[in-house]
């Protein structure tokens, strides 16, 4: 169950695993602090985005940026980013910048990050910056490797165990039925489709909200209703809900789980060519191919829904 919130801020400063001779699949992780106490979250954010955070700095960065309740993304798994002051530690690593204080609340947040990418990548093997090259980075979490590890283990297990509680048999949900054209057309379902970018836009946005209205998913929150509207479908995969509420939280966050679900759900579904709306990783990033996906199932569900 992951209790922190997700947000992904693009860094300018990457590469290819590739261009230090390793593929694009990371087989660890690094631990790093991000250096004096104090600092905040965002400055460091900004700073390790590079130019795209408005800084000059052209020569460090991590992949995520972690802190008590907290997770920036700077830069996909899938490539290196410049964390380690050494190739290997570059190009087999995932690089996580933790706030030194490391509060309990800081440790935990860094516990269910860590949990999340084995769930995505399997197994990772545990660096500190310092086994890469001489630093005093992390810090207060240089010596607490052994703990760290054994905390995630025991997540993975509590995990597992919340997942296979039995439950009470959930009550039988009428299959979503497309309602009738309403007479008094919903304000916001774009009159013609949507142009199918990558970018998040306010019709797209929009479109979701109308739609799951429409499949009388109704809370304020929109990220509620789609983690309810995902709890309504079963994944092929698992027999289980795409989105589990015995193991994710109905809190609305859009974070690597619920998009996670959302992906497999596009995956699984065709459009009206017999093309799959979403064939790419479920890496729970709402990156341009996701957003480009979603725009695609909002148009083919334009006809189940009528038209304004
Ligand atoms: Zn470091």
């Amino acid at each position: 169950m992951s209790n922190y919130k997700y947000e992904y801020k693009q860094t300018s400063n990457s590469s290819s695993r590739a261009f230090y001779g390793f593929d694009s699949k990371p087989d660890g992780i690094t631990i790093h602090h991000w250096g004096s106490d104090g600092q905040k979250h965002k400055n460091v954010v900004g700073w390790l985005r590079g130019a795209a955070g408005g800084t000059d700095n052209d020569g460090s960065s991590a992949h995520l940026v972690v802190s008590a309740g907290l997770c920036t993304r700077l830069e996909k798994d899938s490539r290196a980013t410049w964390h380690a002051g050494n190739g290997e530690g570059n190009g087999r690593t995932i690089g996580i910048e933790c706030r030194p204080e490391m509060s309990d609340g800081d440790w935990r947040t860094l516990v269910e990050v860590c949990a999340d990418l084995e769930e995505e990548h399997g197994s990772l093997k545990y660096f500190l910056h310092q086994d890469w090259k001489a630093t005093a980075c992390p810090g207060r979490y240089a010596d607490k490797l052994d703990d760290l590890v054994k905390d995630v283990n025991a997540e993975h297990a509590r995990r597992k165990a919340a997942a296979s509680k039995p439950k009470p048999a959930p009550k039988p949900k009428p299959a979503p039925k497309p309602k009738p054209a309403p007479s008094a057309a919903p304000k916001v379902w774009p009159a013609a489709p949507i142009k199918v970018t990558g970018d998040k836009t306010k019709e797209w946005h929009n479109a979701w909200v109308d739609l799951l209205e429409r499949l009388e998913h109704d809370d304020e929150d929109l990220g509620k209703n789609f983690q309810k509207w995902l709890n309504g479908f079963k994944d092929p995969r698992t027999g289980l809900p795409y989105y589990d509420f015995n193991k994710y939280l109905h809190d609305g966050v859009m974070g690597p789980a619920s998009v996670r679900a959302l992906q497999r759900f596009l995956f699984d579904r065709r459009d009206g060519d017999g093309k799959r709306f979403y064939n790419g990783v479920a890496d729970g990033d709402r990156g341009a191919l996701t957003v480009k996906a979603e725009k695609k199932y909002l148009n083919h569900q334009i006809q189940f829904l009528g038209k304004k």
